[in-house]
């Protein structure tokens, strides 16, 4: 899982690509809705389907590193994600970071719940567990400090100092870019790091509410860092970072009229998320000349840790109902250039509700086509 496929971008440098992972939430359409069932599913581990809207009878068939399907848990998902955690003890960088239009799962698949924990705190839990079974023979000493942000409307600020204002990027004469001003805090255990997470995330639900729904138009970052420092001279040190990311919602403002909006807002997430997927496409493809990191806030403060010699995975959140549909194909679209449209009817099958009820209704609808009749 954790293989990684070295690319050249043309400059004779690898890049390294990042690993895409779809999940499918569970179907959640309540009653009152129209039961139209899901327009999207999934066919087996790498590969999965959705209605061609340009004409029924086909579908659109797309292929991943990884499709999690809609009974996934969490400590799958967390799976995908950890085979690049022991990097960062070793002074390589890594970024994850979830995409897809608002309620599709992203917070759900970064945060969790208290009864299922995502990714960030199995995630931190994990980098604990592997700087404590560390054999004090190798000679290094260990640190970690988190830092908590958010890119707003192209503005970078600090969730563990509220108030704060934009803060700057800079890059470092060995390209590493740094946040001159953002707090930095030392953590020693997992309950040490859910005392400085836990207010700040919900300092930002709050403002969410506020805000005109806030958490669905910014960029929240957690970083994590470990740095190691050898006892003995020459006390060399290595430090790796690893960015914990819930994206601003892929959804197309413009489409879905989202009254209260500013036009400048929009385009902020528009800029970031767009440059997002140039740069993700560049890396991928393999051929492009000029990464586009400092096109946006988001790319230029992950240019150390996105592509080069960093590893990461994307992980694509989308819905099953029908009211996500191009949101869906958007996002499809964003995470696979290939895909492959199949002739042949979708019929839904991966609502356990429906068979049932059509089976009630007399209806055959429910049945798949590949199922034998
Ligand atoms: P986003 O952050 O992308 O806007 P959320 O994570 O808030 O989406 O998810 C929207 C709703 O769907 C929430 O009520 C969440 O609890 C629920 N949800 C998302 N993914 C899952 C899942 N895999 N299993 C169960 N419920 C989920
Ligand atoms: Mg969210």
């Amino acid at each position: 899982m954790a293989q990684r496929v070295a690319v050249s971008d043309g400059t004779n440098k690898k890049v390294s690509r990042v690993r895409v992972v779809v999940r499918l939430r569970p179907y959640m359409g309540t009653q009152d809705e129209k039961d139209e069932g899901s327009c999207v599913r999934g066919l087996d581990s790498k590969n999965l389907e959705i209605i061609n809207w340009r004409n029924a009878t086909e579908t659109v068939k797309y292929s991943f590193d990884v499709f999690h399907g809609e009974q996934t848990t969490q400590q799958e998902v967390f799976l995908s994600v950890k085979p690049i955690l022991p990097h960062i003890l070793t002074g390589q960088n890594a970024s994850v970071f979830a995409y897809g239009p608002t309620g599709a799962g992203k917070t759900h698949t970064m945060m969790g719940t208290l009864n299922q924990p995502g990714v960030i705190p199995r995630a931190v839990r994990e980098v604990f567990k592997m700087v404590n079974a560390k054999n004090d023979d190798e000679g290094w000493d260990y640190s970690i400090s988190m830092s908590y942000l958010e890119i707003y409307n192209e503005k970078v600020l600090d969730l563990l100092s509220p108030g704060s204002q934009d803060l700057p990027i800079r890059e470092d004469k060995d390209k590493n870019i740094l946040i001159p001003g953002l707090t930095h805090t030392t953590i020693t255990s997992i309950s040490d790091f859910h005392k400085h997470f836990v207010p700040a995330s919900l300092n930002r639900t709050t403002a969410s509410t506020k805000i005109n729904q806030r958490s669905s138009r910014s960029h929240a970052l957690l970083l994590l860092k470990v740095l190691r420092t050898q006892r003995a001279p020459p006390h060399r040190q290595q430090a790796g970072k690893l960015y914990l990311i819930d994206l601003a919602g892929s959804e197309d403002n413009r489409r879905t009229g989202n009254q209260g909006i500013r036009l400048k807002e929009s385009g902020a997430i528009n800029l970031s998320l767009f440059t997002l997927s140039k740069v993700v496409d560049s890396l991928n493809s393999g051929t492009a000349v000029r990464v586009p990191y400092r096109d946006s806030k988001l790319t230029r403060l992950l240019q150390d840790s996105l592509g080069g010699s960093a590893h990461s995975v994307m992980i694509t959140n989308i819905a099953p109902e029908y009211k996500f549909y191009f949101d869906t194909f958007g996002a499809l679209n964003f995470a696979s250039k290939s895909k492959l449209i199949v002739n042949k009817p979708f019929i839904c099958e991966t609502v356990p509700a429906l068979p049932v009820k059509r089976a009630r209704d007399g209806q055959e609808a429910g049945r798949s086509a590949t199922e034998p009749q």
